[in-house]
């Protein structure tokens, strides 16, 4: 079991393999560091609302910085800007449509699509990185379900640069 290192423990090691790309662990990237792992999932107008000293660039370049470093990645929970999750959250994300709510998804839901996709196609699914969408019991009780939703997405729109996850 990989143990969550200290906050500390943390930057220290940040700070070093920053520095090996010659850059500094600078108080705007701690904060968007912590802004993430106190959302949960945030998108980067959310971690710029809650990283009072980096701007919204700053975030963007930060989040991109860590997602490279592999300490952050991100999930698409709807059809706007990627959210930005702790590279440890590995969950898969069932998402309401209707109020955006994280459903905690039932243990080893994914198992057979990972296993089957794995020995059926050699492909390795990143599971964190998909969402299943759906409508959550709150917003089925009492609400008809919206028409005419529109599923289209743009990839490219949403600031996503890497065709490939590098872990
Ligand atoms: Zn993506
Ligand atoms: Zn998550
Ligand atoms: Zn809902």
């Amino acid at each position: 079991m990989a143990t969550t290192p200290t906050a500390d423990t943390e930057a220290r090691e940040l700070a070093a393999r920053l520095r090996d790309r010659g850059l500094r662990w600078t108080q705007q990237r701690a904060e968007v560091l912590s802004a993430v792992r106190s959302l949960g999932h945030g998108t980067p107008e959310q971690i710029a609302a809650a990283a009072p000293n980096a701007d919204l660039t700053t975030v963007y370049r930060t989040l991109e910085l860590l997602e490279d470093l592999g300490v952050v990645a991100h999930a698409h929970l709807d059809h706007g800007a990627p959210a930005y999750r702790p590279a440890d959250d590995r969950h898969i994300h069932v998402v309401c449509h209707s109020c955006s709510a994280v459903i905690p998804a039932p243990d080893g839901l994914a198992d057979e699509l990972i296993q089957r996709l794995a020995l059926e196609r050699d492909f390795a699914v990143d599971v964190a990185h998909f969402t299943v969408f759906g409508i959550c019991s709150n917003c089925r009780d009492g609400h008809v379900m919206a028409a005419g939703h529109s599923h289209a997405h743009d990839h490219a729109a949403s600031g996503e640069q890497k065709s490939a996850q590098e872990r």
